[in-house]
């Protein structure tokens, strides 16, 4: 359901998170077994997280260190003073009947994350982090539903923005990042597959200088980002269809049924008084000190933002490819040791953003060794080597691992560039396309493109591009005379 963008332009959307991301520590969050992901279901169980009565949680260090790490990293105030409460529903994968959260007194509070836009560089305001304890997994079978303790009790952070996402586009944008950063800061893996970043998606919308806010719905759990972007697509139309048929959007929870790709109600929205939230009567205030802020402060890397500016200022990379280039510590690290050495960074970020991941997958940098891209950038950047001979060669590079010097020298691919020499492959391209010269004479100036591709493909691939365009249309002329248009 995609509506026309007249209608759609009558209307505009606020969107807001609230991404769950699992933190990488051994153990969790309020006892020590293990949050290993993938062993035998309920083997990292034990009296505190299967609820048992009388067992005490306790909280693990690790959770608070990575939870400011978070914070910093997110442009956070850190509370000197945090607290737990207890969120109260039954649920079967909840064995205590509660969630350990942090609702009136959360760890993090105003921080932002920027996102490049077209219209340039966009903050979302970050409103609150808080650190909660995962539940259990259910598995629906046909005849019986299995349940999995393991991963009850495994911290998460929950972060939830303010509504100022405008799009599908910047939600994908403002996802990527944030798991960016959260690599960077060593705080989750991030895997999508694991489960360990899923979010919620809140959506409402509005008629231009409307003035009033529109009425939010939910979409609860979406564990990609893909779907996370189509659901909030959908519901933005849907809303728009219901407000200007004149009917009003209810505010309810909503699955996102990825089969029929449409948003589906879950049940009417509750409302935090639901939960019956009450202090944590187990766990003591969670006070951070200003020195333990900066010990924290002090171990973090280098985010991405600093680095995408300094793509930008050293190398002339536009702030959207360097989002793109540090979207893992590992790529952005072989980025800059690829940078390091050659000559032309911006060529090398051009092969490592469009061709190899054309070539294989977005990982298949990893194949390359960084003194080879650089040779690559710089074999084309001196004109030594065309295009199309820098895409074979890069295509051998990931499945071969061929040195390009090595080949290049070896099976003389370097680049023709020497005029005379183009002018023989050019001439002889026209004698031998004789239909396209016909065109050309009929004043179809378009078949100089099929001249130009017989010389290229008779050179291998090895002619000088713009060298060849230019002789065959000086040469396509002298042949016709004057008389083509
Ligand atoms: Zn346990
Ligand atoms: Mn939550």
């Amino acid at each position: 359901m995609r509506l026309r963008g007249t209608v759609m332009n009558d209307f505009e959307c606020a969107i807001g998170l609230e991404v769950h991301v699992e933190l990488n520590t051994a153990t969790k969050a309020f006892c020590s077994c293990s949050t290993r992901f993938g062993d035998g279901p309920n083997t990292h169980v034990c009296p505190v997280c299967l609820g048992h009565p009388g067992a005490l949680p306790s909280l693990n260090a690790k959770v608070t260190e990575k939870a400011v790490a978070a914070g910093l990293a997110l442009n956070c105030r850190i509370s000197e003073i945090s607290r737990f409460d207890r969120k109260n529903y039954f649920y079967p994968d909840l064995p205590k009947s509660y969630q350990i959260t942090q609702f009136f007194h959360p760890i993090c509070r105003d921080g932002f994350l920027a996102i490049e836009t077209d219209g340039g560089e966009k903050k979302i305001e970050i409103e609150r982090i808080h650190i909660e304890e995962d539940a259990g997994k259910l598995s629906h079978r046909e005849d019986r539903t299995e349940i999995d303790y393991n991963r009850c009790g495994v911290p998460l952070l929950e972060i939830v923005t303010r509504p100022q996402i405008s799009s599908s586009d910047e939600l994908k944008q403002f996802l990527k990042k944030l798991r960016s950063v959260m690599l960077f800061t060593k705080v989750s893996d991030c895997k999508m597959n694991e489960g360990s970043i899923r979010c919620d998606v809140n959506v409402s919308v509005r008629k231009k200088g409307d003035g009033t806010s529109g009425t939010p719905t939910e979409i609860k759990n979406l564990n990609s980002f893909k779907f996370a972007a189509r659901a909030a697509e959908y519901e933005i139309s849907r809303q728009i269809a219901v407000i200007s048929g004149g009917g009003t959007v209810e505010k309810q929870t909503m699955r996102y049924n990825t089969e029929k790709g449409i948003t589906e109600p879950m049940r009417s929205k509750e409302n935090a008084e639901d939960y019956r939230y009450f202090p944590e009567p187990d766990l003591p205030p969670l006070h951070i000190t200003e020195e333990c802020i900066e010990e924290i402060r002090k171990t973090l890397p280098i985010l991405p933002d600093v680095r995408i500016r300094r793509y930008e200022r050293d190398f002339g990379i536009p702030a959207a490819d360097g989002e793109t280039l540090t979207r893992t510590p590992e790529l952005s690290a072989y980025f800059e040791s690829v940078a390091e050495i050659c000559k032309y960074p911006n060529i090398a970020a051009n092969f490592l953003l469009s061709e190899v991941p054309s070539a294989g997958d977005e990982n298949s940098y990893m194949k390359i060794p960084p003194k080879n891209l650089a040779a690559l950038s710089e074999l084309f950047g001196n004109e030594e080597i065309s295009s199309a001979t820098a895409k074979k060669l890069l295509r051998r590079m990931i499945f071969d691992g061929i040195d390009p010097r090595k080949t290049v020298a070896e099976e003389s691919l370097r680049q023709i560039n020497d005029r005379e020499a183009v002018r023989k492959y050019a001439e002889a391209a026209i004698e031998q396309s004789p239909k396209a010269l016909a065109d050309y004479k009929k004043g179809k100036l378009t078949a100089a493109a099929a001249v130009v591709g017989r010389a290229m493909a008779n050179s291998g691939g090895k002619l000088n591009p713009v060298v060849l365009s230019e002789i065959c249309a000086a040469l396509l002329k002298e042949v016709c005379g004057n008389d083509v248009p």
